[in-house]
């Protein structure tokens, strides 16, 4: 395409994107350990001296990169095609708490109640929202529209959009549909205003749900899904997409999907002495955040096909499985503060976003 990533074809493409200093970190005098050379490569440079270390990415964005440039180059209108197309596509910012991955997809925390994210701060999800519901209304065949809002925490997930109490749901799998979470509430909305109510109904939950009062919020994982499914008439210009498969009577219909799922910081949560549910917490997030790993390094190994990849192993792994499974595309934005002291955490960070490319 004109914009985007490009190369050779794999399921998995990340990008990075190093945010600027904070003005703690400036205030504190803290070095930049990170300098972009080119648009592909990252260089390190080891606080005690020592040579450079090169990592190299789909693509490599600076502080001094706006939240436009981000969306154009992480080429998610592309993934955005295959979604309508019947594939299931997936967006997910990684990295250490504070890093930047929930400006990445949603922009800033809102100055008030209310108070809309102006307009050239909106992250990755609304940018795509807006495409999405122009590129809808621009298409010949009738496409209905739906989107579910859910967090991981704990190894439990919790509906971001239920109306009624927000005890766990179960995740279950089928033939037809894969693996969902049984009693999810899906909306079908019909307008880009619809969309960004039901993003701001889950973004204040998560915001005020018990853990994010005790400072856990980077424990879970959020997942919006959008749900696309388009009828194809005979006399459509486009043909149907080869990997849909045909609906079964009484099942809801099989279309094309669109997931942001914001991580669980990827630091270590075992460092903070934490003990009871707190230590369970480490471990389930640990859990879902290695198996996605596993499972990523398994898809992209050359035996692949012989074998067999655990996405039982978390709840993550189930949700994200038919994405990361053949049926999909995957962009990881991985997120690095530039700051020396964050450099261990940045490394664990780059050298789990070098092994998934
Ligand atoms: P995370 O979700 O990874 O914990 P946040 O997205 O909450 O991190 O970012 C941490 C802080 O840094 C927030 O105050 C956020 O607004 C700010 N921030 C992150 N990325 C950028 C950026 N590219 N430009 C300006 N501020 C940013
Ligand atoms: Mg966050």
């Amino acid at each position: 395409g004109p914009e985007g990533l490009e190369g050779p074809e794999t399921p998995i493409q990340v990008v990075l994107r190093v945010r600027p200093m904070s003005a703690a970190e400036l205030r504190r005098g803290e070095q930049s350990a990170l300098h972009c050379s080119g648009t592909r490569t990252l260089q390190v440079s080891p606080p005690g001296g020592g040579p450079d270390v090169a990592f190299r990415f789909g693509a490599v964005l600076d502080g001094a990169r706006s939240q436009e440039d981000v969306f154009r180059a992480c080429g998610v209108r592309r993934l955005g095609e295959l979604a309508l197309r019947g594939f299931s596509c997936t967006v997910f910012t990684f990295g250490q708490t504070g890093s930047g991955k929930t400006y990445t997809l949603t922009g800033p925390p809102p100055q008030g109640e209310g108070v809309p994210v102006p307009p050239n701060l909106a992250g990755i999800m609304q940018r795509t929202f807006a495409w999405l519901l122009d590129r809808v209304q621009h298409l010949g065949a009738p496409v209905t529209l739906r989107a579910s809002y859910l967090e991981i925490y704990n190894e439990q997930v919790r509906d971001l959009l239920s109306l009624g109490s927000a005890r766990p749901l179960p995740v279950r799998w089928n033939k037809t549909r894969g693996f969902y979470v049984e009693q999810l509430r899906v909306v079908e909305f019909g307008s880009l205003g619809a969309l960004m109510e039901l993003l701001q109904m889950g973004l204040s939950r998560r915001r005020s749900s018990a853990h994010t009062l005790n400072q856990a919020s980077s424990r879970s994982h959020a997942l919006l899904t959008l749900y696309i499914s388009r009828q194809t008439s005979p006399s459509s210009p486009d043909p149907p997409a080869p990997q849909m498969p045909p609906a079964d009577p009484g099942e809801p219909p099989v279309g094309g999907k669109l997931c942001f799922v914001d991580l669980a910081g990827s630091e270590k949560v075992a460092a903070t002495g934490s003990r009871g549910e707190l230590m369970l917490e480490a471990n389930s997030i640990n859990r879902s955040l290695l198996a996605l790993g596993h499972c990523i390094s398994l898809l992209l190994d050359p035996q692949r096909k012989q074998s067999h990849i655990p996405f039982r192993d978390s709840k993550l792994t189930k949700l994200l499985a038919d994405s990361l499974g053949g049926r999909g595309l995957t962009l990881m934005v991985a997120c690095v503060s530039p700051s020396a002291q964050c450099l261990p955490e940045t490394l664990s960070t780059l050298r789990y976003a070098s092994r998934a490319q």
